[in-house]
């Protein structure tokens, strides 16, 4: 195995990792690697064994089978020596509630050999005008920001997110979005699992789709299961009057037409589009709702896992 030291190209590297819960083999060989400096995310239904692998990753769980490395060291050896550089964000993260957020960020830094400047990381998680305030006042949100400036707080080499924005609001979830690419701006490695497509599609660099314990495909999101070479979908309303006959021909590979919705699968979307678009306005009708869409992340998703996670709704297409 390809030692992950901090002058190699990996963040972290998983060979045939194997974890038994008594009778249940929550992960059953898994081989992974992460690059330094990318967004690697994590997907799969409740249960797939995603926290399990984190959570070896991180040195809190042991591992019955299968080699891994982070930033070089063996986790399952090395817990404290990896603690200085990389930060955790569980999903559950228990601080003193009584102190304020810049107390708590100043306080955590005195754990650690070096650490980020306080105000640095607060403005870093957008919690400036929360700076002076108790963290029991702060709303959900705002807490699992406090909970990511205090694994920042250190200034790690490669942060492991799990389901860093389950329970946000649309807004929170951007603005999260934004201090998890601020991180990648810094050099930062960052391992995310999440039930969110959207969240996979715009941050990724990398996922892995986890089922059953395996890993069942790899790919960037726009890659993923084949997802750049599957046919465009182009849809419309069948005009008043017209039959799906009275169309244009136009490159396809399949045609049809239910309940006055016409769906054209095409490979060459570009063309498709402009002949039926050019049809229609030589005739003066109009094709309501005319759209173009390629298939979704969260669509490759659900085919691949079958599924299957009903556990969180991702909260808006990932188109
Ligand atoms: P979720 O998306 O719900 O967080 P996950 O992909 O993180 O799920 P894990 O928490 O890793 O999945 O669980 C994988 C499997 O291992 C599940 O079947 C779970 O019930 C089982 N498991 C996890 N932790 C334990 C444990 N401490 N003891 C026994 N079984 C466990």
């Amino acid at each position: 195995m390809t030692a992950t030291d901090p002058h190699s190209g990996l963040a972290v590297e998983v060979r045939d990792l194997r974890k038994s819960y008594g009778e249940v083999e929550a992960v059953r060989g898994v081989s992974l690697e992460v690059t330094r400096g990318e967004v690697f995310c994590l997907l799969g239904p409740n249960g797939a064994g995603k926290t399990t692998i984190v959570e070896i990753l991180e040195g809190y769980r042991t591992r019955t089978g299968g080699e891994a490395q982070v930033l070089g060291l063996d986790p399952a050896e090395n817990r404290r020596e990896l603690r200085e550089r990389v930060g955790i964000v569980l999903q559950q993260c228990g601080v003193q509630s009584d102190l304020t957020v810049a107390e708590l960020v100043e306080m955590y830094g005195r754990y650690h050999a070096r650490s980020r400047p306080v105000d640095e990381v607060i403005e870093l998680v957008e919690l400036v005008e929360k700076r002076d305030v108790r963290a029991k006042k702060l709303s959900g949100g705002q807490r699992r920001r406090l909970d990511l400036a205090l694994a920042l707080v250190g200034d790690p080499d490669l942060i492991f997110l799990d389901e860093p924005t389950t329970g946000f609001d649309p807004a929170a979830r951007r603005q999260a979005w934004s201090t998890i690419q601020s991180l990648c701006d810094l050099g930062k490695t960052v391992f995310l699992t999440t039930h969110y497509m959207d969240e996979a599609q715009h941050l990724a660099s990398r996922v892995a789709v986890m089922n059953a314990g395996q890993i069942i495909a790899t790919g960037r999101p726009d890659e993923l299961g084949g997802r750049d070479l599957r046919p465009a979908e182009i849809r419309f309303g069948l005009p008043a009057g017209f039959s799906l006959a009275d169309l244009p021909e136009v490159p396809a590979q399949e045609r049809s037409a239910e309940d006055g919705r016409v769906l054209v699968l095409t490979t060459e979307p570009v063309p498709a589009a402009q002949r039926i678009t050019t049809w229609a306005l030589e005739r003066g009708v109009e094709l309501e709702r005319f759209s173009v869409s390629q298939p979704t992340l969260e669509d490759i998703y659900l085919e691949l896992t079958g599924s299957g996670d009903h556990g969180h709704e991702a909260p808006e297409a990932a188109r």
